[in-house]
């Protein structure tokens, strides 16, 4: 292989989008290449002329100065970030390698990032308001479903009394319409609830636990009206996670009270298995229902999104969502795999 002349390095040296420079232990350059003026906007001579440092952003001059007295001690330097003042008075993000030389020259490369800092600043501000947006809405749910209440029970409460003030005078068509009155405020009252209990959801601070969850599936059968010839399977015992024991409780009982409420027959059956995905476990509940159309395999995460009226089966149409939202804090994600008629699989990943 040919050998690199001075010269073709002299061309590279030129062409390079990144600033090369040598610069002498008094802090000056001493060596720039033409990508300097091209970056900082001043002439070679003026980058020569004073001492690096004065082109160092004020909050950064600190850190320079530290990694500036590494380099005398004869330290390398490796992606150290700081901000050079341009000519018309901007700031450009360089990141350096820099190694020190015996002579006490340093040969340094660095690279203008800072359209990357400007890509990462946007996206940390825009995940921060979506953030506060998140939070916005969990608060709004919460202060609206809790004002609800009180009107709410007035209502029912008013339909007692006229009920009671009526007396004789009630007749079948008036208690009706006052039972049907007491029926939908009650459901209503069931949605307030199920709203509150969702934008509760996520703001637990609590530290997460390791969660025994052939435990917890106990317990959820044991307060949850399963049919007889109703099965819940777990071919094999499941392993511990970490989570909130509540909402772990509640995702659980969510899908398995789905797999009854949807089942087609009594020998309806939901099982639910575990496997390893690395970083993450996947969790796959599984039934033999109704099933769900392949239209509404999105929908049915939403709030109050049902496919079924209540006078049908009853529900408010929340539990997935509420499901969806305590995995999605978590890190983790869940979709449904389902055919109308054919059972349905809810397959979630859940971070270890
Ligand atoms: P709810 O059960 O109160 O209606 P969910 O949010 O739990 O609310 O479920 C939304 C809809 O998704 C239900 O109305 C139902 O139509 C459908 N669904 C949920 N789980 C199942 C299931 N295991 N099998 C068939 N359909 C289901």
């Amino acid at each position: 292989m040919q050998k690199t002349t001075p010269d073709q390095l002299a061309h590279f040296f030129a062409l390079s989008l990144d600033l090369f420079c040598v610069a002498d232990s008094d802090g000056y350059f001493r060596m720039l290449n033409d990508a300097w003026g091209r970056t900082l906007g001043y002439s070679l001579d003026e980058l020569l002329a004073v001492p690096y440092i004065n082109f160092v952003h004020p909050e950064d001059l600190n850190a320079t100065v530290t990694v500036q007295q590494g380099l005398d001690d004869g330290l390398q330097v490796l992606d150290f970030e700081n901000r050079y003042l341009t000519k018309d008075g901007n700031w450009r993000w360089l990141s350096w390698k820099a190694v020190p030389q015996a002579d006490g020259t340093i040969y340094a490369v660095a690279r203008d990032i800072t359209s990357q800092k400007e890509d990462e600043k946007a996206t940390e501000q825009l995940l921060i308001r979506l953030e506060q947006t998140n939070h916005e809405l969990d608060q709004f749910a919460y202060i609206v479903s809790h004002d609800l209440k009180s009107p709410l029970r007035s209502i029912l409460n008013l339909s007692q009394w006229i009920q009671e003030d009526l007396g004789e005078a009630l007749t079948t068509e008036v208690a009706a319409h006052i039972a049907l009155l007491q029926v939908r405020a009650g459901k209503m009252q069931q949605m307030i609830d199920d709203l509150l209990q969702y934008a509760k959801t996520g703001r637990n601070e609590k530290p997460v636990v390791e969660v025994d969850l052939n435990h917890l599936i106990l317990e959820i059968q044991g307060v949850q009206q399963i049919p007889v010839g109703f099965r819940i399977e777990i071919p094999q015992p499941l392993l511990n996670v970490f989570g909130h024991p509540v909402e772990l409780f509640q995702l659980f009982q969510n899908l398995i009270s789905n797999a009854i409420k949807y089942r087609k027959s009594d020998m309806g059956f939901v099982s639910i298995t575990q496997s390893d995905l690395g970083d993450y476990w996947r969790f796959e509940v599984a039934d033999n229902g109704i099933g769900i159309d392949a239209n509404h395999h999105q929908r049915i995460f939403e709030v109050f999104q049902r496919l079924h009226t209540s006078e049908e089966i009853d529900g408010t149409g929340i539990g997935l969502a509420l499901v969806k939202k305590i995995i999605e804090r978590m890190g983790g994600s869940i979709v449904v795999h389902s055919q109308k008629g054919s059972g349905a699989t809810f397959s979630f990943t859940w971070p270890k």
